[in-house]
């Protein structure tokens, strides 16, 4: 079964809610050829004895949408809380209960042909796409480390998640599965490691969690943000961000990749070496458990993480 399903029927653009299929792009479109726009992707679970939908921590992703969009020069043609608002009612009008992808996207859809962002008209999108249960992994990942290194913020910014951004990801990853591995870790130019293709790393090293800092060109993920906080509460010791290198992969005893779509992924095999027991690591384990609790509101704290779907405006946490 693909890790998605099919998209829901519904979708906003520049504020207004139509039918997807009215919502096409030309084969002209900027940024179809070019990669000019910024995207999100923001998580909803559903929660079957609440009968309410939760998304997770959408303020923070309309947040780096917007910062996305001051890096491209683009101004947002809407507040983050009005974005809210906007994937709420399209959530409700697609009338979803399942564990839901929205996908925010702010491109260059028209079909200005010249290079730069300063003439073509940006569109703001929001679609929504189910998430099927088996994307979260339980048994562990196994990485490889890709030849193909992060590009660099001064080449392409890093912090900024860029449409034109995932060639490069693409091709570590395909490379990755086609040799039998599960997923690539990707370096940065200095050699140092950056992230996996679509999630932060994660790695310890005896008690002391570490994570690369936002300078060593990685996305910083708003999971990755939630792993922090909820590691540091667990030990009672703050994740350390420092530049890793890579023999770090394989000299440490647990490593977990994260991200809006999986929360926490284990890593088992880096490169062929087993990551400490070659098993799901207890701490990881624990931090998957308690993210999927919160992200539905089933415990774990941090209410204040969701904001409900239907429930939105009679308890108006979290958005
Ligand atoms: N790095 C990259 C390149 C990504 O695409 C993502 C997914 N958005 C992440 C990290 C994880 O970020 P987040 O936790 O905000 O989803």
């Amino acid at each position: 079964m693909a890790p998605f399903g099919r998209p829901f029927p519904v979708v906003c653009v520049d504020g207004e809610f139509v039918p997807e299929t009215t919502a096409a792009v030309s084969v002209h479109a900027n940024a179809l050829s070019y990669g000019t726009g910024t995207f999100e992707g923001i998580r909803a679970t559903w929660n079957q004895e609440r009968a309410d939908l939760f998304l997770l921590e959408p303020l923070a992703h309309y947040a780096r949408l917007g910062q996305s969009s001051r890096v491209l020069g683009l101004a947002l043609p809407f507040s983050p809380e009005a974005l809210v608002r906007l994937t709420i009612e399209l959530l409700r009008r697609n009338e979803v209960r399942a564990d839901t992808y929205v996908r925010p996207l702010f491109a260059l859809a028209g079909d200005g042909l010249p290079v730069g962002m300063h003439e073509a008209r940006p569109r703001l999108s929001i679609a929504a796409t189910p998430i099927a249960g088996q994307y979260i992994n339980l048994k562990g990942v196994r990485c490889i480390v890709s030849p193909w290194r992060r590009a660099p913020d001064e080449a392409l910014p890093s912090r900024a998640k860029l449409c034109g951004s995932y060639v490069g990801p693409a091709m570590a990853k395909t490379e990755a599965v086609r040799s039998g591995f599960d997923e690539a870790i990707m370096l940065n130019v200095a050699g140092h490691v950056a992230e996996a293709t679509t999630s932060n790393v994660f790695l310890r090293r005896g008690r002391q969690w570490l994570t690369p800092p936002g300078t060593d060109d990685i996305l910083e993920g708003i999971t990755r943000a939630q792993a922090m906080t909820l590691l540091g509460e667990r030990t009672g010791r703050p994740v350390v961000e420092r530049s890793i290198d890579r023999t770090e992969l394989y000299a440490c005893d647990e490593i977990f990749l994260c991200g809006t779509a999986a929360l926490v992924a284990p890593v088992t095999e880096v490169d062929h070496r087993s990551v400490g027991a070659g098993q799901p690591g207890e701490t990881t384990v624990w931090l998957l458990d308690t993210l999927r609790a919160i992200a539905g509101r089933r415990g774990g704290g941090h209410q204040d993480w969701t904001a409900p779907v239907y429930g939105a405006g009679t308890d108006g946490g979290g958005a």
